[in-house]
């Protein structure tokens, strides 16, 4: 339903929750936020972000990259083990015991989960949800090979359905990777230190950054500190126009 991510070198949090409030318009049955603190740490809710907010308070949940989203259950029903971001974990590792590598949100459906998860689970991938969305976690996990956009781009390759994800990786602390297809995601250029934003919706960034890319079908992005990336869908790097919305209060 809505995503919101970030790489900056403050803790990003309040902004990745206050994002999914002012996605909360939208509806969803659930909610979360993962960062990159050392590991991965993450917090979910089947309740309002409101509570969200509170549980990432009391488990001191700070990082300078993360991502949140907000959920509308198309596969699996709504529950805190269903809610993004989902983590990877090695084949053989148990679900929370190893605290996972790729943490990811997504948007939309994919139609062929079913073999994918089964080809995943024949190589020791153990699945912690009923979501179709976990099995990019891990099928991102099974081709990463110490580059995340490389994982991610092969990864989309081979996902039929429609999506816009956010991942990153607990082996690259300053890097979010964003890819689009049927869903929207736009880029948000950040004001401060470097900083630079995904998000479902250009609403989501209000008062944070009014400098806009809209990606295109088929895009990925690459977001670090400083920089930025966009690859096209014929894998050529692209510019897109930087747009300045009106900001909404
Ligand atoms: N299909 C995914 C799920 O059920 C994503 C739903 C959404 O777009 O919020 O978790």
């Amino acid at each position: 339903c809505g995503i919101v991510g970030a790489v900056s070198n403050r803790n990003i949090v309040p902004i990745l929750v206050q994002g999914l409030q002012r996605l909360e318009y939208r509806g969803y049955d659930s909610c979360g936020v993962a960062v990159h603190a050392g590991g991965l740490k993450r917090a979910r809710s089947t309740s309002r972000v409101a509570e969200l907010l509170d549980q990432v308070a009391t488990d001191h949940i700070e990082g300078t990259t993360g991502i949140a989203h907000t959920r509308w259950a198309t596969h699996g029903v709504p529950a805190v083990h269903n809610a993004h971001p989902h983590f990877s974990h090695g084949p053989g590792d148990s679900a929370e015991s190893r605290g996972g590598r790729i943490a990811l949100v997504h948007n939309g459906i994919i139609e062929n989960y079913i073999e994918l998860r089964s080809a995943l689970q024949a190589r020791g991938y153990v699945f912690a949800s009923q979501t179709d969305t976990e099995v990019i976690a891990h099928l991102v996990d099974s081709l990463y090979d110490g580059d995340l956009f490389d994982a991610v781009k092969s990864a989309v390759k081979q996902l039929h359905g429609a999506y816009a994800i956010a991942v990153f990786c607990k082996d690259e602390p300053h890097r979010v990777i964003g890819a689009r297809a049927g869903s929207p995601l736009i880029l948000g250029v950040g004001k401060e230190g470097g900083e630079n934003f995904l998000a479902s919706d250009a609403m989501a960034l209000a008062g944070v950054t009014d400098q806009i890319v809209y990606l295109e079908e088929g895009d990925l992005v690459d977001l670090q500190l400083g920089r930025y990336w966009i690859v096209d869908k014929s894998n050529k790097s692209v510019t897109r126009p930087v747009k300045t919305v009106l900001a909404h209060s």
